[in-house]
C-alpha cells in the first residue's frame, strides 16, 4: 500500500496542484489536516482535497474557519485569515470541513517485516494519523522533548504528524537512544526527494511537511510518500507558482505577512 501524506495545505491551491502533479503513484491520500486557513484559495483546495477520496483528520485552522472553536488562540493575522475564510467559504464546504473527524485515525498497517517485537507481531502494527500529537489535535510536537514525551509514553511504531510546518520528525530505539530526522536536501531550488527506510524496531512521529506554508527554511512545497509494503517514507521538496500564491492573498486583501512568508518558508 502506498499511501501519499498532506498536510496544511492552508488555502494555497498552486502549492497543492505542484505537489499532486509530483507525486508517484499511490494507492490512497491521508490528508493530516489544515486544509484552509492563511491561503487565499479555500473553496478550490477544499474542492480538490474532497475530490482525492482522502483519509482526513481535522486541524486547528479548519476547526476554527468552520466555526467550532473560538478564534482568542489565535494571532491576529491567523485570525483575520480565519474569519475571512469563514465568510468566503461555500456552505457546503464549510458544513464537511465542519464534520471532519478528530485524530488519531488509523490507516492502514505495517505490512512487512514480519518481526516480533517486544512480543507483537511488527507485521500488524497499526499506523496513525493525527494532525498535532496523539494525545491533543492541537498540541505542537516542535523539540526533541516534546517527541519524547509522545515516544514514552505509546506503543505505537509509527505516528503521521502535522502541525508544525517542518518536515522531518523523530524516533526513538533502545540503541540509538532519540533521534531528530531532518531530511537534507542539495539545493533550495529543484524538485528532489529522499527515501528513509524504517527499522520495525523503531518508534516513529513522522511529519510530511506542509504543502501550502512550510516554516522550516525551505520555501518549496512539502509531502510525503509512505510504502507500507517497503515499510520506507519518501520525503519530497517541489518548486511551484509562489508569486501566484502571493498575488491572490494581496487580492483578496489578506495580510501582506501572509503572502512574504511563502517565500522565505516561514
Ligand atoms: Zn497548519
Amino acid at each position: 500500500m502506498r499511501i501519499l501524506l498532506l498536510s496544511d495545505i492552508h488555502g494555497n491551491l498552486e502549492a497543492l496542484e505542484a505537489c499532486l502533479s509530483a507525486a508517484p503513484p499511490h494507492d490512497s491520500v491521508v490528508n493530516l489536516g489544515d486544509i484552509v486557513g492563511y491561503g487565499a484559495s479555500p473553496n478550490e483546495v477544499t474542492d480538490r482535497s474532497r475530490a482525492l477520496g482522502s483519509v482526513f483528520v481535522r486541524g486547528n485552522h479548519d476547526k476554527a474557519c468552520a466555526g467550532l472553536e473560538g478564534l482568542e488562540y489565535f494571532n491576529p493575522i491567523a485570525a483575520w485569515a480565519a474569519l475571512w475564510t469563514q465568510q468566503v467559504l461555500t456552505p457546503e464546504n464549510y458544513e464537511w470541513l465542519r464534520a471532519l473527524p478528530s485524530g488519531p485515525l488509523p490507516i492502514g498497517q505495517v505490512e512487512s517485516p514480519a518481526a516480533k517485537i517486544d512480543g507483537e507481531d511488527a507485521a500488524a502494527m497499526p499506523v496513525y494519523a493525527v494532525h498535532g500529537s496523539p494525545a491533543d489535535e492541537d498540541e505542537y510536537i516542535i523539540t526533541l522533548h516534546d517527541a519524547l514525551d509522545v515516544l514514552m509514553r505509546s506503543s505505537v511504531r509509527l505516528t503521521f504528524f502535522g502541525h508544525t510546518h517542518v518536515q522531518g520528525g523523530f524516533s526513538l530505539n533502545s540503541a540509538d537512544g532519540a533521534l531528530v530526522l531532518n531530511p537534507s536536501y542539495v539545493t533550495k531550488t529543484n524538485a528532489e526527494q529522499i527515501d528513509f527506510s524504517l527499522d520495525p524496531a523503531t518508534r516513529y512521529l513522522i511529519n510530511p511537511g506542509s504543502v501550502g506554508q512550510p516554516r522550516d527554511g525551505d520555501w518549496r512545497s512539502a509531502f510525503a510518500l509512505f510504502d507500507s509494503a517497503a515499510y520506507a517514507v519518501t520525503f519530497f521538496r517541489v518548486p511551484y507558482n509562489v508569486e501566484s500564491a502571493q498575488k491572490r492573498i494581496y487580492e483578496a486583501k489578506l495580510p501582506d505577512r501572509l503572502a512574504l512568508r511563502l517565500k522565505e518558508g516561514r
